[in-house]
C-alpha cells in the first residue's frame, strides 16, 4: 500500500527530539526562540511567533483584531473547515466566496462581497500555490471608505481597527510555507500569514502553527509579538522561562488570554526541518510533482495543477489532478478503483457548504459553480519525501487503469 503523507521522521529528527528531551527544558523555551527567528528570517519578516497550531495561531488574530457578532470575514468556499471555522469561534460570520481555475480565491468576487461590516479577508494557498495576495491587498485598500471600524475596541492600548482602517488580510498558508510570490517568500505579503505544521504539511512539527506580522506602519511588530505572546500564554506578564530567573516569581494577568503555545519539543523537530527544507525537502517535493506532470500532462483526459506562473511558484504541498470530464460520482467511483490498486489518494476540499454544519448555515453549493466544478473532478496524489519514482510510476498506472474502468480507456 502506498500510503497519502507520512512524515519524514529520521534519525536526526530523533536525536534532536531527544536532545530537547534531555536538555531539562520541554515547554515554550530556547529551541521555540530559535526556531521563531530562523521562521522570520526564511519569511523576510520582523516577527515570527511559533504556536500550537494554524486554528489557535490564526483564531488569536480574529481575537486580537476584535472580531465578532455582526462582523464579517470573507472566506473562499474552497478550503479546509478550519478557515471558517475560527470565524464561528468568535462569534462572525463567514462569507464565502468562489475560487479561480487554480483553485484560489477569486479577487472580483472579493470585492464584490466587501461591505461595511467586512472586517477580515482570509485568502487560502490551496495545495501550496499562492492565492493572488497581493491583488487581495490593494482590493482591500481600495474599499477602505466601506471599512467601519469598531470605536471602543482597545488592545494593549491601541485600536487595531482604527489603525489599519481597512479590512485585515490574513492569509491561510497552511499549505504553502516556502512558495513565493514575485521573488518573495510567503509570509511577507499579507498584513499577517498563519502557516500550519501539522503532520501531513510540508514542514512538520507534528502539531504546530505559526503567524509571521508584516502590518504596515505605525505597527510595530516588537509590540505584537509581545502581545500574541501573553495572548497565548493566558494573558500572563511572565512566560515559564522567564519565571525561571532567581526571585522573579510574580506575575500579574492582564486580561483573561488562551493556552496556545508552542513547545521546545515540537520547536527541536521544526528547526530540523527547517534545515534541510529548500535544499532537500523541496526540490524532492518538485521532482514528485515534476514525474506526475509528464505522466499526466499528455494525456488530454487529464487536468494537471499550476505549481507557477509569471508571479508565483507553489511549495508543491499537493498534487490537485483533475479528471477533465468525471463527475463527482465518477470521480469517487475512479478513488475506490484506485485504492483496489493499494494506492491512497485524497480530495481536497469537501467545498464547505457540503458539509453539515455549513449547509445547515444556508449556504448553498450552487452559489459557487466554479468551487464545485473543481472539487468534484480533483484527486490528490500522494507526494511526500520518501516517496520514490518507481512508486510515483506505479500511482501513475493506478491512476490510469482507474480512470480507464470508470470512464473508458484514452
Ligand atoms: C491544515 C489546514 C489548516 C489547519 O491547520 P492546523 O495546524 O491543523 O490547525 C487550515 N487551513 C488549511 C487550508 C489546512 O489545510
Amino acid at each position: 500500500m502506498i500510503p497519502f503523507s507520512p512524515p519524514r521522521i529520521d534519525d536526526r529528527t530523533v536525536k534532536a527530539v531527544e536532545e530537547a528531551l534531555r536538555s531539562g527544558w520541554i515547554t515554550t523555551g530556547p529551541r521555540t526562540k530559535e526556531f521563531e527567528r530562523r521562521l522570520a528570517a526564511y519569511c523576510g519578516v520582523d516577527r515570527v511567533i511559533a504556536l500550537n497550531s494554524w486554528t489557535n495561531a490564526c483564531e488569536l488574530v480574529l481575537r486580537w483584531f476584535g472580531i465578532g457578532p455582526g462582523d464579517e470575514v470573507i472566506v473562499p468556499a474552497y478550503t479546509y473547515c478550519a478557515t471558517a471555522n475560527i470565524v464561528m469561534h468568535v462569534g462572525a460570520k463567514p462569507v464565502l466566496v468562489d475560487v479561480l481555475d487554480d483553485f484560489t480565491m477569486d479577487p472580483e468576487a472579493v470585492r464584490r462581497a466587501i461591505g461595511p461590516r467586512t472586517k477580515c479577508i482570509m485568502p487560502v494557498d490551496i495545495g501550496g500555490l499562492p492565492a493572488r495576495v497581493p491583488e487581495i491587498m490593494r482590493i482591500a485598500e481600495e474599499c477602505s471608505p466601506l471599512f467601519t471600524p469598531a470605536v471602543n475596541l482597545r488592545v494593549a492600548g491601541t485600536n487595531p481597527q482604527m489603525r489599519l482602517g481597512r479590512a485585515l488580510v490574513m492569509s491561510d498558508a497552511a499549505h504553502s510555507f516556502g512558495a513565493r510570490i514575485a521573488d518573495k517568500a510567503v509570509g511577507a505579503q499579507a498584513d499577517i500569514t498563519g502557516f500550519s505544521f501539522h503532520a501531513v504539511k510540508n514542514l512538520t512539527t507534528a502539531e504546530g502553527g505559526a503567524l509571521a506580522f508584516n502590518l504596515p506602519a505605525p505597527f510595530d511588530h516588537e509590540e505584537l509579538y509581545r502581545h500574541f505572546n501573553t495572548m497565548s500564554l493566558h494573558g500572563q506578564s511572565k512566560d515559564a522561562l522567564a519565571k525561571t530567573q532567581p526571585g522573579a516569581w510574580r506575575y500579574d494577568v492582564a486580561f483573561p488570554g488562551w493556552k496556545c503555545n508552542m513547545t521546545d519539543l515540537q520547536a527541536a523537530i521544526g528547526l530540523v526541518e527547517l534545515d534541510r527544507y529548500d535544499n532537500d525537502t523541496l526540490v524532492r517535493r518538485r521532482a514528485i510533482c515534476e514525474r506526475y506532470d509528464r505522466a499526466f500532462s499528455a494525456d488530454s483526459r487529464f487536468i494537471i495543477p499550476t505549481f507557477r506562473d509569471a508571479k508565483r511558484t507553489s511549495s508543491f504541498h499537493l498534487y490537485m489532478l483533475r479528471v477533465r470530464e468525471a463527475s463527482e460520482a465518477q470521480r469517487d467511483a475512479i478513488i475506490t478503483a484506485i485504492a483496489q490498486r493499494e494506492v491512497s489518494v485524497n480530495v481536497h476540499f469537501i467545498p464547505l457548504p457540503l458539509l453539515s454544519f455549513y449547509k445547515g448555515q444556508g449556504y448553498q453549493m450552487s452559489d459557487h459553480p466554479n468551487t464545485f466544478a473543481q472539487y468534484s473532478r480533483e484527486i490528490s496524489l500522494p507526494v511526500y519525501y520518501d516517496l520514490t519514482d518507481a512508486q510515483v510510476d506505479e500511482v501513475v498506472a493506478a491512476v490510469k487503469a482507474a480512470v480507464d474502468e470508470v470512464m473508458g480507456p484514452a
